[in-house]
Order: structure tokens, then sequence, then C-alpha cells
């Protein structure tokens, strides 16, 4: 059993609700969600938080592939008028779960300023 939850999850050695899954990526629903719609993209390698992307080209390439699917997962989703996709980094960014993940949000007008 991996030390990492979400390595765990994309290993399905604990269970999530999955909404998308490829190769490279898994998104999942977020156990306790901000929003009628909350999901997390996580690329499957273990990357502690964005600190840990180097500027090789399959970290690139890796974190590419994860962008140009946000789009198709918030269709998936119904997100037709907008969604926010968050990463939090760090302590002072508020990050909780030391895998690499972005926040997908939507289906309720959010606010800016976040917290
Ligand atoms: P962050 O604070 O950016 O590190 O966000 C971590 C997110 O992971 C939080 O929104 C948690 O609700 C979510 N989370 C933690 N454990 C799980 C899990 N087993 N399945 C789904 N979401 C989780
Ligand atoms: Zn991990």
């Amino acid at each position: 059993m991996s030390d990492c939850i979400f390595c765990a999850i994309a290993e399905k050695e604990i269970p999530s609700n999955i909404v998308y899954e490829d190769e490279e990526i898994i998104c999942f629903h977020d156990l306790s969600p901000q929003a009628p719609v909350h999901v997390l993209i996580i690329p499957k390698k273990h990357f502690t938080s964005l600190d840990d992307v180097s500027e090789c080209a399959s970290d690139k390439e890796l974190l590419g592939h994860l962008l140009s699917k946000v789009h198709v997962i918030a269709e998936m989703l119904g997100l037709e008028n907008g969604y926010r996709l968050v990463n939090n980094c760090g302590e002072d960014g508020y990050q909780t779960v030391p895998h690499l993940h972005f926040h997908l949000l939507g289906k309720r007008k959010l606010t800016w300023p976040p917290g």
C-alpha cells in the first residue's frame, strides 16, 4: 500500500469516485466538495507539489497533457458556464495532500478573491 493517499487512489488501492482516467492522469470527486461540482485532477506520477515539477521533457509533456484534458473533463461534468481550476502549493498555499493535484470547481458562482 502506498504511503501517499493519491498514489493509493491512482493505483486503486483505495476507492474513489472516478470521473476520468487515462494512462497519465486520473480525475475523481473530492471527498469534501466546496461546490456542486468539485473534482481533483492528478498526474498518476507522484510529484509532491508544483515545486517538484522539473523542466524535463517528460514532466512538461505530462503537465501539458493534464491541462489539455481540463476542458474535456469540464465538458463531461456539464460546466458549460465556466469553472475554476485551483492548485494549492505548500503551507501558505493551504496544500494538505502532498501529491500534486488541481481542484476543478463549478456549478456555482464562485467569488474572488479566495480566502
Ligand atoms: P489541498 O488542500 O489542496 O491539498 O486539497 C486536498 C483535497 O483532497 C481536499 O479538498 C480534500 O477534501 C481532498 N481529499 C483528501 N482525501 C481524499 C480522498 N481520499 N478522496 C477524495 N478527496 C480527498
Ligand atoms: Zn503520491
